[in-house]
């Protein structure tokens, strides 16, 4: 064995995990996801082979694939699941084409990793330094290389490498800021939690290329999208 085998007979032992983190939990946690409703198959896939309890702390491992958000400290939490195959599969349908995503709230990391699988450009912005270097540190140690991160404030998107194909915005707002809407190319999608807490819409908003067509799909529970760094 050389090296390289080595590396990834390890990586792939890390991987998949062992135990409370075995394959018949996931298998478990699709069959649910799909009971739910997501039927797009290649988030199912993504979702199946995504370590979920590498983005969690050890205390908390034997839940990483419940279908349930989790903490992970700073008063923050890794998504359900459930949220992040829809809000994935709500930017993927509709068959344009979908190359650049910004992604506001890196969090953990979990729903970045989920979309870089599946897309081939992934930026995303984090307000609180530990979190979005720890995040970094992470998704380089899974393989992933399609990501690049941005300590600072998603407010005003990222203009640099606007616009984009989607924008998925995983803390919750009062209104939708406007750059992200300003920032959204023809035929893209924004989903983005809307309202206050205990009451916010997953509102998923479409640039016809004439103007915004606006949907919500379902009421959810997000951390709120503040304002600053930290
Ligand atoms: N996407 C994560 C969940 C993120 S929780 C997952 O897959 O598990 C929401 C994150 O948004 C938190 O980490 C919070 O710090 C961050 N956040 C809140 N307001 C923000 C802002 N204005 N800009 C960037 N990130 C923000």
């Amino acid at each position: 064995m050389d090296e390289g085998d080595r590396l990834s007979a390890l990586h792939h032992h890390h991987l998949r995990g062992l135990g409370m983190t075995s394959d018949s939990r996931r298998e478990k946690l699709i069959a649910e996801l799909r009971q739910m409703g997501i039927r797009n198959e290649r988030v199912l896939t993504t979702i199946r082979n995504i370590p979920r309890h590498e983005f969690i702390g050890d205390a908390l491992k034997g839940r990483a694939y419940d279908n349930d958000a989790l903490p992970i400290g700073q008063a923050q939490t890794i998504s359900q699941p459930y949220i992040v195959a829809k809000m994935t599969e709500a930017i993927l349908e509709g068959g344009a084409k979908r190359g650049k995503v910004l992604e506001i709230g890196t969090g953990c990391g979990y729903q970045t990793a989920v979309l870089a699988a599946l897309l081939p450009r992934i930026f995303t912005i984090e307000r609180l330094r530990y979190l979005s270097e720890q995040a970094r540190v992470r998704l380089a140690r899974l393989g992933c290389h399609n990501v690049v991160f941005n300590y600072g404030d998603g407010h005003l998107g990222w203009k640099t490498h606007a616009p984009y194909d989607a924008i998925v915005v995983t803390a919750a707002t009062a209104n939708v800021p406007l750059a992200l809407k300003e920032q959204l190319a023809p035929g893209g999608r924004l989903i983005i939690p809307v309202g206050p807490e205990g009451a916010q819409a997953l509102r998923l908003i479409e640039n016809t290329g004439a103007g915004f067509k606006t949907r919500d799909l379902e009421t959810v529970s997000f951390v709120p999208l503040l304002t600053g760094k930290a």
